[in-house]
């Protein structure tokens, strides 16, 4: 509106009028007479009075996008404020507790967390940014003669998401601090040895936080479900890993256990979505569809790993996994707790802080 007006203005007092009049009539005003001057001079009033129209009409939409930014600013403390509490809660309802029927979760469930997509994605985000001082005070705390560390033994189907935790959750802090370890079939070297060996090697070192894609609990697992050992061999097992990780733990190694766990329709699609996409199909095995089809041995085998594995110094955490973005929140969430669990401050240096400045103002 202000902004055809001025238009207008502007058109009348140099425009189509005075160019009708001649050449002459365009100038400085010396030649033209009173009614002319007079029409230049409420010309010039009409566009001064729209341009004060224009400037207002912007300083009320500077206004109204400051409000709006500021009420999304608050909203968005709030959600994640909000998402903060949720976290703790969610905690919780993914530990495994005695009594826990595995085949009775809702894979597709959230507990814990009622937001939108949108917002748990900015939730992500949002405690991305803590994952990362925390992961970086663990480091210090490390490179300092600390002994803590932290594991994330990540257990689940095939194409549970595993990968895109390790990618999203683990993405968000420094790769330094992170030791990522894949366990796949024992190579020939491993099979020689204990199945805990190459578990033992792969041990976060103190500061860092380690990343288990697979793990010992393969070994009931496949082990069992595969025949790959006789029963009385993984009967065994059970209590040989709990004694495994409680000294693990006793060393100063957090030990969180995530079983990422996804419907069977839902690995249906992304297994059929492996076979469709060129770029997903080397994700695809073979023996995924046989591991499909022996689904009841394996939920039987991962029943019996939450009921005789899940022990106060190392429990299991179940997450629903269909909504990939749910389950990489929950798994940030647990990581978050173990971190800040820690209760690491900065390192105090070995030296004196003022006299090292000293010294460095010195070399000025
Ligand atoms: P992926 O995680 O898709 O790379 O597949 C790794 C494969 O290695 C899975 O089929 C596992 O069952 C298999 N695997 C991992 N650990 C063991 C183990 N200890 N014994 C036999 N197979 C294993
Ligand atoms: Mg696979």
């Amino acid at each position: 509106m202000a902004k055809k007006s001025g238009t207008k203005a502007s058109e009348k007092s140099s425009g189509t009028k005075a160019s009708r009049k001649g050449p002459d009539a365009q100038g400085t005003g010396k030649h033209e007479g009173k009614a002319g001057r007079k029409a230049r001079q409420k010309a010039a009033e009409k566009l001064a009075k729209a341009a004060r129209k224009v400037e207002k009409a912007e300083r009320k939409a500077a206004e109204a996008e400051r409000k709006a930014a500021a009420r999304s600013a608050a909203a968005r403390e709030a959600t994640v404020e909000g998402l903060a509490v949720q976290r703790d809660a969610a905690i919780e309802l993914l530990r495994v507790r005695p009594g826990f029927v595995l085949t009775e979760l809702d894979a597709a469930g959230t507990p814990g967390f009622d937001a939108s997509r949108a917002q748990t994605r900015e939730a992500l985000g949002a405690i991305g940014g803590e994952l990362a001082e925390l992961q970086e005070r663990l480091y210090a705390h490390g490179r300092t003669g600390g002994d803590r560390s932290v594991l994330l033994v990540l257990q689940g189907l095939d194409t549970s998401g595993k990968g895109g935790i390790v990618r999203h959750v683990l993405g968000l802090v420094d790769p330094q601090g992170v030791a990522l370890h894949a366990f796949g079939a024992p190579t020939p070297e491993e099979a020689r040895h204990h199945y805990l060996w190459r578990i033992r090697r792969a041990l976060p070192r103190p500061g860092r936080i380690g990343v288990f894609d697979r793990s010992h609990y393969e070994d009931v697992l496949v082990a069992r479900v595969d025949g790959l050992v006789a029963p009385d061999v993984w009967e065994g097992r059970y209590d040989e890993i709990n004694r495994f990780e409680a000294k693990a733990v006793a060393s100063g190694t957090t030990v969180v256990k995530v079983l990422l766990w996804v419907s069977p329709d839902e690995q249906l699609r992304r297994l059929r979505e492996r076979l469709e996409r060129p770029d997903k199909l080397w994700k695809y095995a073979p023996s995924d569809v046989d591991a499909r089809a022996r689904r009841p041995a394996y939920e039987a085998a991962y029943q019996d790993v939450l009921d005789r594995t899940s022990t106060d110094a190392a429990p299991w955490f179940v997450v629903p996994a269909d909504d990939r973005w749910y389950a990489r929140l929950a798994v940030s969430a647990l990581l978050h707790r173990a971190l800040a669990d820690l209760d690491l401050g900065w390192p105090v240096p070995g030296f004196d802080v003022a006299e090292e400045l000293a010294r460095l103002d010195a070399t000025r």
